[in-house]
């Protein structure tokens, strides 16, 4: 837990990864890219199947995901600094009818245009806050403007600027596989919404906010609940509190690090594989788990591992490493601490002596905030520069595009979740607002 106490002179560092990656193709700068597409416009994809350069890029993407129109020629072959004076020029003229959110993750050239920038419930949060906007551009992923469609007015549209931009994670819980799930889980313990002696129900379904709004709708109609990376603990206890046993989906590493933390033992947390019959598991392992995890993970939190925190505290001696919990376990045990962004952001925040962070998390968001805290040095574990697939595909270009389509009237790539999914999935979400920790 030990924090390095180094007279670091500040130094400047440039927040943006494009600019990065730009570097290391042209052999201006050293150091390595997980692709060398990375340097194309998005719009390169989009008439591909697939999620991208990236992450996420060796991942299965489901039949049917969205795919995004071409973007008009005079958007992709704008400069920089053109599509810059575009966009403050398109956001003058809406002034207070719209506004443009930020996820931690999305590029430094999109978030510097942001009103606000956060996380997927923060961002849903300022949505929230702005009723009288008639748009809400969410420079996120789809299930993040899913979810801020779900709390915000009727009236109010949400904008994803690139439809392209899915969430390999959230794809990994299918609503049909999880339905299916559910069905072999009533065969296997009983009527699942049949409380026993002690009032409980055999299983309580939780999300992750990182799903889809189909999800959400599920959970809330049976009894369950949405959590975020900050509050998972919280949820987990309102749901024991519920049931005998959790289903948590889609990310296995968020639910079994949140668990094991809980003191659940790992022999009591199965995995759910939607491809084989009972997930791979045997009735009698079903009857006995604690918590049943879903086969599901991100693909950027995935590349982290226990060697790469050895390799940072034999080159920094000293290093405080905090990783997010969506990383493996095995990366979380050998990590100095484990937290949401908001929690790392405040971390570095508390640090009022110039210290050494090597952070487990997206680079975009390490990157900047090594530019924000030019007093600490601030890196990112994984050595190889591999943003997000997803968060990628949101290119100037495209808020450029749907900014100037609304000042002229028009309203293009809106996010709609049906009533019917609105209302549980709500209820599953407002069940998250009032869950409070135990003790308080
Ligand atoms: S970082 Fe992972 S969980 Fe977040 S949007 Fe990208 S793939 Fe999904």
């Amino acid at each position: 837990m030990a924090a390095t106490s180094v007279a670091l002179s500040p130094r400047p560092v440039d927040p943006s990864v494009d600019h990065g990656i730009r570097a290391i193709l042209s052999g201006a700068a050293a150091g390595s890219t997980c692709s060398t597409d990375l340097a194309d416009g998005p719009w390169a994809f989009d008439v591909e199947e697939g999620y991208g350069p990236g992450a996420s890029m060796a991942d299965v993407i489901p039949t049917g995901a969205p795919r995004q129109g071409e973007l008009p020629r005079a958007y992709r072959e704008a400069p920089e600094a053109e599509l810059h004076d575009r966009i403050r020029a398109a956001k003058a003229a809406l002034g207070d009818r719209v506004v443009v959110l930020g996820h931690f993750y999305q590029r430094d050239e999109v978030v510097q245009h942001a009103d606000y920038v956060g996380d997927s419930f923060q961002l849903a949060n300022a949505a929230l806050a702005h009723p009288a906007a008639e748009a809400i551009v969410f420079c996120g992923v789809h299930f993040m403007a899913e979810t801020a469609d779900m709390l915000s007015g009727t009236e109010q549209a949400v904008i994803l600027p690139n439809l392209a931009a899915g969430c390999s994670m959230a794809d990994m819980a299918d609503i049909d596989q999880v339905e299916e799930c559910w069905e072999q889980l009533e065969d296997v313990l009983g009527p699942l919404d049949a409380p026993d002696a002690d009032g409980l129900v055999p299983v309580v379904p939780v999300t992750y906010m990182n799903s889809s709004a189909a999800i959400k709708g599920f959970v809330g109609r049976h009894g369950g609940i949405v959590c975020t990376s900050s509050n998972a603990s919280t949820v987990l206890e309102w749901a024991f509190a519920r049931g005998r046993r959790v289903l948590f989906f889609p990310d296995q590493h968020l639910g079994r690090n949140t668990a094991k933390a809980m003191g659940v033992p790992l022999d009591r947390m199965p995995m759910w594989n939607p491809r084989r019959p009972l997930g791979g598991s045997t009735e009698q392992t079903l009857r006995d788990s604690a918590v049943i995890l879903w086969h599901g993970f991100c693909s950027v939190h995935r590349r982290f591992t226990p060697a790469q925190i050895a390799q940072a505290r034999a080159e920094h001696p000293g290093v405080r490493v905090i990783v997010h919990p969506e990383c493996p376990m095995e990366v979380v045990d050998a990590a100095d601490e484990a937290g949401s962004t908001d929690y790392i952001r405040k971390a570095i925040l508390a640090a009022t002596e110039p210290t050494t962070f090597a952070i487990g998390t997206e680079i975009n968001l390490v990157q900047r905030l090594a530019a924000e805290h030019p007093q600490h040095e601030i890196f990112c574990l994984d050595p190889v520069v591999c943003p997000c697939s997803t968060m990628y595909r949101i290119h100037p270009g495209y808020l450029a595009w749907v900014l100037e389509e609304l000042v002229a009237g028009r309203v293009v790539n809106r996010i709609s979740v049906d009533a019917s999914v609105t209302a549980p999935a709500r209820i599953a979400l407002e069940r998250m607002l009032a869950a409070r920790p135990a003790g308080s």
